[in-house]
């Protein structure tokens, strides 16, 4: 694994408990990555090694720096750390940049429709995209869908408008707010959520829905509502892309799960860790301060892979298929033990 050592070199405030940090580019090996992708920071706090992804907020070839942007999660441990200890001039170890929720240019030949569909810090990845695309893909329009609870959360508020002004016939932005009452007269700002019949009004506006691309990025109840529309309008699966910042896992999958011990062996070293109900293998895990590889957390990067090598397991809240992994293989992520005998190599 590719690991960089970045230097802060600005901090903005962007809304109400959110930041964008902006690391230097290395002198030598330059990180290289495309819209859409994500960052993984590497933080040692109160001596634990805290691994967390931010996808990029700034676009390759746009922007001078590499830039992520924070928002702070209640209790969250390096999201507050972020906002609240880092400064100028430290130096944050990163892995290589990951993702496939991206802007892809063998995919989009001429003049596509890019809906861009976020709410709160899922702006980040969307931001990335659409600077790309309306400095370096001219012919493409954006339609960018954005939900806040209020203007003063709204993230990159001014960077928006300023895309708005220049790039005014290609970028269209509506503005939901659930809780800002809304004046009428302007017909881009529209109050509540982005529900399903609100995102079926704004497809009947896309008069190229056909040639369409959607990049959804936010919480479940907002994927469901555009996925869910988006079928309606037969729109298919390789027209849309979806980025979650938190495993969602389904309450009624954990009925077989009980609190069992696993056997981890990590090299040379070997560990019996108790993996509580409810608790992946990597959380238990990094709970008893072993030092396991991780990055997403989420089932896409397959950075935390393990080799089962007896018992069973079973994984939950996997949303993607990973073709090249082994029957015996799993992702400790997203895997739970399932018999008492579970042994995994790392
Ligand atoms: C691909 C990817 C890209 C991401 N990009 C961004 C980004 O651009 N900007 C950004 O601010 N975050 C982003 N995240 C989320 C980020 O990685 C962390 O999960 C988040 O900052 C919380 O970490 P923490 O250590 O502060 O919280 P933790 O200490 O890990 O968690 C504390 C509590 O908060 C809950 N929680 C964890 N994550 C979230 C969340 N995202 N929202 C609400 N509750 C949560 C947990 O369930 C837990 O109960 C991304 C995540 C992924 C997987």
């Amino acid at each position: 694994m590719q690991i960089y050592t970045l230097k802060v070199v600005e901090i903005r405030k962007e809304a109400k408990d959110v930041i964008t940090v902006c690391f230097k580019q290395p002198g030598l090996k330059k990180v290289t990555y495309l819209p859409g992708q994500y960052l993984t920071l590497v933080f040692r706090i109160n001596g634990r090694r805290y691994i967390r992804p931010y996808s990029f907020s700034s676009a390759p070839k746009v922007d001078e720096y590499l830039e992520v942007t924070v928002k702070r999660v209640p209790r969250g441990i390096v999201s507050n750390h972020i906002n609240d200890r880092l400064k100028i001039d430290d130096l944050v170890e990163v892995m290589h940049p990951m993702g496939d929720f991206i802007f892809n240019n063998d995919h989009t030949t001429e003049n596509k429709h890019i809906v861009l569909w976020g709410a709160g810090s899922g702006i980040t990845p969307l931001m990335s995209i659409a600077k790309f695309v309306l400095h370096k893909q001219t012919g493409h329009k954006i339609t960018l869908v954005y939900g806040n609870r209020h203007v003063d959360d709204v993230i990159f508020s001014a960077q928006i408008q300023d895309l708005e002004k220049t790039f005014s016939t290609q970028l269209q932005v509506w503005n939901f707010y659930t809780r800002l009452v809304v004046d009428n007269k302007d017909p881009d700002h529209i109050q509540g959520r982005i529900d399903p019949h609100k995102v079926l009004t704004i497809l009947r506006s896309v008069t190229d829905l056909q040639n369409s691309i959607h990049y959804i990025c936010g919480p479940r109840g907002l994927k469901e509502s555009v996925k869910q529309a988006l079928y309606s309008f037969e729109i298919s699966e390789e027209q849309i892309f979806a980025e979650d910042f938190e495993l969602i896992k389904d309450p009624a999958e954990f009925e077989d799960i009980t609190t069992r011990h696993v056997k981890i062996n990590i090299g040379e070293v070997a560990a019996q860790v108790e993996v509580v109900k409810g608790k992946s293998i990597l959380e238990a895990g990094l709970d008893a301060f072993l030092e396991l590889p991780y990055a997403c957390q989420t089932g896409h990067c397959t950075v935390c892979k393990a080799s089962i090598l007896h018992g069973q397991v079973k994984m939950i809240g996997l949303v993607k298929k990973h073709t090249d992994m082994k029957d015996n293989e799993c992702l400790t992520c997203c895997a739970y033990p399932l018999s008492d005998d579970v042994q995994l190599t790392i």
